[in-house]
C-alpha cells in the first residue's frame, strides 16, 4: 500500500489495537513508539528479505563487517527518513495528536560502542544500505551499552546503562534461532590422524551457543535493507547439566553482557579476549554455512566473500577461517590459505603504541589452543617465506608470535590483502613509521580510505534548521546526492543566504540553549560563541588544553573586567575510560572550573563552562549543529582521523585545528582561510620525541603567563581540586608530557585571539560557515565506502542505475 497520511493513520490505530488493544488517547508514548517502529519494521522487512533474495539470486560477492563495536543511537528517525516516511508519519501523528519527538524520546540509544570505531562502523552500514553495496555487520549484543555517567562533586561517576529494558527492549532486532551456532572454548586438545588430514581432539573446555540478533539496515530511498547481525551468548541445552549454579551459568552469559569501556588501552583482559573469539567464531562459522548452502566450492571463496576486520579486535578472522577450513572442510594448507588472504581486508584505526593489541600466548592458549596452534603455524611458514629474502632483523620484528605475545595486528596484515589507515596523514605514518617493516614486505597491500561520516543524521536530521536553508538556496537534490552541496559556493557573497545561514545557526543555539538550562541550570546566551569540544577525554585529544585557556580568560577577565572580548561559551561532553585516572582527573577540573566560572559575577557572562553529561550520538546530534567553534586540537600525529571534526564542519562550525588527522584534508579543502590552525606538526612533534628535546618545565618557569595558569591549579584559584590540580601541575612539567600542551599553549592563544576577530565581523564569519559546510560534502562515508567498495573489496551496487525517484518512498 502507498504511504499516504490517511493511509498512515488508519494503520496506526489499526496497529495500535492489534498490539495492546487500545485507542491512541489511552496509550503512553512507550505503546505509542512500540507500534510506530512495529509499523516501519513489517515496511521495510519484505524489502529486506527480498534484498537478500536478490543477492542469492545475482550471486553478488558478499562482505562481512566485522567490529567489536557499532555505535547507531537512535535508529526510529533515520529510518522513517531512509524510507521516505519521516514526513508524512509526522504529519499523521500530528492529526492523531501525538508528537513524534515524544515518542523519539522513548528509545534508548543503542550504545554498543565507545566512540569514533562504533560510530564510523555505524555509518558504514548506513552507507553501505544507501550506496546498495552487498554488506553486512557482525558485532556483539552486548547486554549493557557504554555507561551512563553522571558527574556527583564533579567527579565521574558510571551507571550501568540498560539499553535492553525489560519492555523497552530493541524494538528493531529480530532473533533467529534458527541461524545459532556453536563456539567452542577453553578445554585441550590434540591432533590425531584421520585417512590423509588430522583431526583436532577436544576435550574439557566449553560449548557456547551464540544466538544471532538480526537488525534491518535500511538505504535511504532504495528499498534495499542489509543486515546487521549482533550475537548473544547462551548456555547450549546440551550442556545445561555442566552449569549448576547461577554462578556458573553467569560466566557463559556474561560473555555479551558489558562492552569493555576503552578503545585504546588495555585492561580487564581475558573477558575481552573471549568476546573476541566469540564474534568472530560465531560470524566466520555462519558465513562459511551460508556460503556452502548454495553449493558453491570452497576453493572459490575469496570470489564470493570479503570478510572486514575493523581494527584488531577481530584480528582472529583469519585463523578462525583457517580452523573451519582445515579441520571441518579438509582443505590443504596452501588452498585455504590462499581462500584467506583473499578474504580478509583489515583497517588499522590507531599509531599509538599501547593500544596495538597483543595477547600472551598463554591467554590464547586458555581461550582456544587449537587457534593458537594455527596462528602459530601461521607464524611458521611466515617466518620460512621470507627466510633469506630480507634481513632476518625485519622477520623478527613482523612476525605473529615473539617475546612471548600474540601481535593481532601482525596476524591481521600478514593474513589479508588490503592495510589501510583512515587519513592520509595517518596511512602515511603507517607506511613510513609504526608498520613501515610491513610497508617493505607488502608495498601492495596498503592503501589510504579517509573516514567519512552520514550527512543524513548530521545533517537532515540533526539540522533541520539548515536543511530549510539548503533547500531554499539549492532545492532538495542535495538530499539525495550531497556533493551538490558544495553548489553553495555559488552564494558565499549572497548576503541573503548569508543572512540565513547565520539565522539558521542562532536558532540551533537557542535550541541548545534551552537544552544546557534544562540538564544543568546553567543560562547561556546565544549570542556568545559557542565553543564546543566534544569527544572521549583523552591526553592525546588534549582538552587540557582548552581548560588551560579558559583559566587563561578567566585569569585574565579577573585582572581587567572591561576586557573587550566576544563573549564565550565553552561546552564539554566526555567520557573517560572507567580506569583512566588522569582523564578523570581532567574532567574533576573541568567542572571545578565551571563551578568557579559560572558563579563568579565579576565575570558578567563574558564566560561560561558547560559540560554536558553522558556524550552520545543523541547529544552530540544537538550540540554539533549548534556548534561555532569545533577544537580539534590533538598532538600532531596522535589522531588516526576524527569524525567529529566532519560532522562540525558540515554543520557551519569554524575549526580550530592543528594539522592532525583528517583535520589536514578539511583544512586543503577549505584554505588556510576558513580554518584556524595553529601548533606543532608531525614532524616537530617526531623530532621532539627522537632528540629529547621538549621541556615541559621550562616553559612554566620562563613564560609568565603559562606560570600563573598553571598555579592556579596547585594555590587554591581553582578550588576543591587539590590531589588532581597537582597532577596536571606535575604531568605537564616535571613528568614532561608526551601530548605538548604546553609546547603548543602560545600558538594556541594566538589562533584562537584571530577566532574572536573573525567573528566580530558576522558576514565574514557566516562566509566562513558557508563555506565550511559547502566543503562538509566531501566526507561522506557514501563515498568513503565506494572507495573501499571499489579498491578493496570489489563489490558493486546493485541498485545503482535503478530509479530512485520511484523508489524514494517504501511502501506502508
Ligand atoms: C563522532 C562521534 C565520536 C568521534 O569523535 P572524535 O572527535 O572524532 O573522536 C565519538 N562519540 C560520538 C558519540 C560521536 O558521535
Amino acid at each position: 500500500m502507498e504511504l499516504t497520511k490517511e493511509n498512515f493513520v488508519e494503520k496506526f490505530e489499526e496497529r495500535l489495537e492489534t498490539k495492546y488493544a487500545l485507542d491512541v488517547k489511552d496509550a503512553t508514548a512507550y505503546e505509542l513508539y512500540d507500534t510506530l517502529c512495529s509499523l516501519v519494521k513489517s515496511a521495510y522487512t519484505r524489502k529486506w528479505r527480498q534484498t537478500w533474495k536478490e543477492y542469492v539470486n545475482k550471486d553478488e560477492k558478499q562482505i562481512y563487517y566485522f567490529s567489536i563495536e557499532f555505535l547507531p543511537g537512535k535508529m526510529l528517525k533515520s529510518n522513517l527518513l531512509n524510507m521516505g516516511w519521516l514526513e508524512t508519519v509526522q504529519a499523521g501523528l500530528a492529526e492523531l495528536g501525538i508528537d513524534l519527538e515524544d515518542l523519539v524520546k522513548v528509545e534508548p540509544d543503542m550504545a554498543l560502542g565507545n566512540g569514533g570505531l562504533g560510530r564510523l562502523a555505524a555509518a558504514f552500514m548506513d552507507s553501505l544500505a544507501s550506496d546498495g553495496f552487498p554488506g553486512n555487520g557482525n558485532g556483539i549484543r552486548y547486554k549493557y551499552g557504554l555507561f551512563k555517567q553522571k558527574f556527583v562533586n564533579g567527579y565521574q561517576v558510571e551507571l550501568p546503562s540498560v539499553w535492553l529494558k525489560s519492555g523497552v527492549g530493541n524494538a528493531w532486532e529480530v532473533r533467529r534461532d534458527s541461524k545459532a551456532v556453536m563456539v567452542r572454548m577453553g578445554g585441550h586438545v590434540h591432533l590425531e590422524q584421520k585417512g590423509d588430514y588430522l583431526e583436532p581432539v577436544y576435550e574439557d573446555g566449553m560449548i557456547i551457543r551464540a544466538v544471532p540478533y538480526d537488525t534491518g539496515m535500511v538505504g535511504y530511498h532504495n528499498q534495499h535493507v542489509n543486515t546487521l547481525r549482533l550475537w548473544e551468548a547462551e548456555i547450549p541445552e546440551s550442556e545445561e547439566n555442566k552449569y549448576p549454579t547461577i554462578e556458573a551459568r553467569r560466566r557463559v552469559e556474561d560473555l555479551t553482557a558489558v562492552l569493555y569501556p576503552d578503545d585504546s588501552t588495555e585492561d580487564g583482559r581475558r573477558l575481552r579476549l573471549q568476546q573476541e573469539y566469540f564474534f568472530v567464531s560465531a560470524g566466520v562459522q555462519s558465513i562459511v554455512r551460508h556460503y556452502e548452502k548454495y553449493g558453491k566450492p570452497l576453493t572459490e571463496l575469496g570470489k564470493h566473500i570479503g570478510i572486514h576486520i575493523n581494527d584488531t579486535h577481530p584480528a582472529m578472522c583469519v585463523a578462525e577461517l583457517m580452523r573451519i577450513l582445515l579441520d571441518e572442510k579438509h582443505m590443504s594448507w596452501e588452498d585455504a590459505w590462499q581462500q584467506t588472504v583473499q578474504v580478509m581486508s583489515y583497517t588499522n584505526h590507531t599509531i599509538m603504541a599501547e593500544a596495538l593489541e597483543k595477547w600472551s600466548i598463554q591467554m590464547m592458549n586458555e581461550i582456544q589452543p587449537r587457534l593458537l596452534q594455527i596462528i602459530a603455524e601461521i607464524d611458521n611458514r611466515y617466518v620460512k617465506e621470507w627466510a633469506g629474502k630480507v634481513d632476518g632483523s625485519i622477520i623478527e620484528r613482523t612476525r605473529i608470535i615473539s617475546g612471548g605475545q600474540v601481535h593481532m595486528a601482525h596476524l591481521a596484515i600478514i593474513g589479508s590483502h588490503s592495510t589501510n589507515g583512515v587519513a592520509k596523514l595517518h596511512t602515511e605514518l603507517l607506511k613510513e613509521d609504526v608498520l613501515h617493516d610491513f610497508y617493505t614486505l607488502y608495498p601492495e597491500r596498503f592503501n589510504n580510505k579517509t573516514n567519512g561520516i552520514t550527512e543524513r543524521r548530521w545533517l537532515q536530521l540533526a539540522n533541520p534548521s539548515l536543511a530549510r536553508v539548503l533547500d531554499e538556496t539549492l532545492g532538495t537534490n542535495w538530499r539525495s546526492d550531497i556533493k551538490q552541496v558544495n553548489k553553495l559556493l555559488d552564494y558565499a557573497d549572497d548576503q541573503a543566504v548569508l543572512d540565513k545561514f547565520g539565522q539558521a545557526k542562532r536558532e540551533n543555539k537557542v535550541r541548545l540553549a534551552a537544552v544546557i538550562k534544562e540538564k544543568t541550570g546553567i543560562e547561556v546566551s546565544p549570542d556568545a560563541i559557542f565553543d564546543v569540544q566534544v569527544k572521549r577525554l583523552h591526553a592525546y585529544k588534549r582538552q587540557l588544553l582548552n581548560l588551560l585557556r579558559i583559566v587563561k580568560v578567566y585569569l585574565d577577565l579577573k585582572d581587567n573586567p572591561n576586557l573587550d572580548m566576544v563573549p564565550r561559551v565553552f561546552i564539554f561532553g566526555a567520557k573517560a575510560a572507567p580506569s583512566y585516572r588522569y582523564a578523570k582527573s581532567i574532567i574533576k577540573c573541568i567542572n571545578e572550573v565551571a563551578n568557579l566560572v559560572n558563579n563568579d559575577p565579576s565575570i558578567q557572562g563574558k564566560l561560561k563552562v558547560v559540560f554536558l553529561e553522558d556524550y552520545g550520538v543523541t547529544l552530540a546530534e544537538k550540540i554539533i549543529p549548534a556548534a561555532d567553534v569545533s577544537e580539534q586540537i590533538s598532538t600532531a600525529s596522535k589522531e588516526a582521523s576524527g569524525t567529529s571534526n566532519m560532522k562540525f564542519m558540515l554543520n557551519g562550525a569554524l575549526t580550530v585545528a592543528t594539522l592532525d588527522g583528517a583535520n589536514i584534508e578539511i583544512k586543503d579543502k577549505v584554505g588556510d582561510d576558513n580554518i584556524f590552525i595553529f601548533g606543532l606538526t608531525k614532524d616537530q612533534v617526531y623530532e621532539y620525541y627522537a632528540n629529547h628535546g621538549y621541556h615541559g618545565s621550562d616553559y612554566y618557569y620562563n613564560d609568565p603567563v603559562i606560570h600563573r595558569v598553571l598555579d592556579a591549579f596547585v594555590d587554591g584559584t581553582i578550588p576543591n581540586i587539590s590531589n588532581e590540580g597537582h597532577e596536571i601541575f606535575d604531568s605537564l612539567t616535571y613528568l614532561n608530557d608526551d601530548y605538548f600542551v604546553l609546547g603548543d599553549f602560545e600558538d594556541y592563544l594566538r589562533a584562537q585571539a584571530e577566532v574572536d576577530e573573525a567573528y566580530r565581523d558576522r558576514n565574514r564569519w557566516n562566509k566562513m560557515s558557508l563555506i565550511n559546510t559547502a566543503n562538509g560534502c566531501f566526507f561522506s562515508s557514501d563515498d568513503t565506502i565506494k572507495k573501499y567498495a571499489a579498491e578493496i573489496w570489489n563489490i558493486k551496487s546493485v541498485t545503482e542505475g535503478k530509479e530512485v525517484g520511484t523508489n524514494a518512498k517504501y511502501p506502508l
